[in-house]
């Protein structure tokens, strides 16, 4: 059998930081935050959220353009026009746009607009996807599945480095359980095993997780207190009329009392949480 390439190995133990930006990487001394709404709805909207996030550094924003909804009869994402909008916030602001596709023929579009390709929970085990994703020059951000063990999750990166792609963050994002109190269980453990065994860096989504924004803060704490390489979270300027995952967007000023709470955590697992991006452009 051919070597693994997502494994640590025992001359070259640790994570080995991948490149997002020019002047950005995950899985180095500075914890990546990624933070923006469930789906683009405006550009008021991006730009809102944009401003904020410019204010405590962060240059990293999310949005869904192509969105996975369990109900074919739910909204869909503003698709091309969504994209469209994030990769106005990359030329107006200089963000680094993360967002998802769902399917091999979005891929040139997407990765067009976008810094960062993510692969949603569902389709954590696309082959086809991930194959064609590991041709490409883009960073990948594969979540795991809502029901995936850790070595399939890390099978399912194997096939985008196997590609020639080695720029994957992994992301744990929450499994599902029997408890209805909290959408899925946030699998902390999980990222101490998987920053014990792969190389690559690992980030954390307590919003999907949790599915309730009580509880984000704390969650986002232990994540990097367990060791994660960044936060990936939900905000919304107005969290109740998010058109998707309400329940679980932090509200604009809940964000900025979000980065004060998380600071002193970063601070003691040695941590950065400045990003030197908007320093530069
Ligand atoms: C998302 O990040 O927008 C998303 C749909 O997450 P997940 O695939 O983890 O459910
Ligand atoms: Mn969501």
């Amino acid at each position: 059998m051919t070597n693994r390439l997502v494994l640590q190995t025992m001359d070259d133990p640790g994570t080995h930081p991948v490149q997002i930006s020019p002047r950005q990487s995950c899985g180095d001394s500075n914890l990546w935050i990624v933070a923006g709404p469930c789906a683009v709805e405006s550009l008021a909207q991006l730009e809102q959220i944009t401003q904020t996030l410019l204010q405590h550094g962060v240059t990293s924003l999310r949005g869904g353009a192509f969105k996975p909804r369990t109900s074919p009869y739910s909204f869909q994402g503003l698709e091309e026009k969504g994209l469209q909008l994030l990769h106005q916030m990359r030329q107006q602001h200089y963000m680094t746009v993360i967002t998802e596709v769902m399917a091999i023929e979005q891929i040139d579009l997407v990765a067009a607009h976008a810094d960062v390709l993510q692969v949603g929970s569902r389709n954590m085990q696309n082959f086809a996807l991930l194959k064609a994703l590991g041709k490409i020059e883009k960073p990948i951000l594969l979540k795991r599945g809502l029901a995936a063990t850790l070595d399939e999750l890390l099978w399912a990166a194997e096939y985008i480095l196997s590609e020639g792609n080695e720029r994957v963050i992994l992301c744990e994002r929450g499994i599902r359980s029997f408890d209805p109190e909290t959408r899925n269980v946030l699998d902390l453990g999980g990222v101490a095993v998987l920053k014990r065994q792969t190389h690559l860096p690992v980030i954390v989504d307590p919003s999907h997780a949790a599915g309730r924004r009580d509880i984000i803060t704390d969650l986002s704490k232990a994540a990097i207190a367990v060791g994660a390489d960044g936060l990936i979270i939900e905000i919304h300027p107005n969290p109740q009329k998010s058109v998707s995952d309400a329940n679980q967007a932090l509200s604009l000023e809940d964000f900025s009392d979000w980065m004060e709470e998380i600071a002193p955590i970063a601070q003691a697992m040695g941590r950065s949480l400045q990003s030197e991006a908007h320093l530069v452009a």
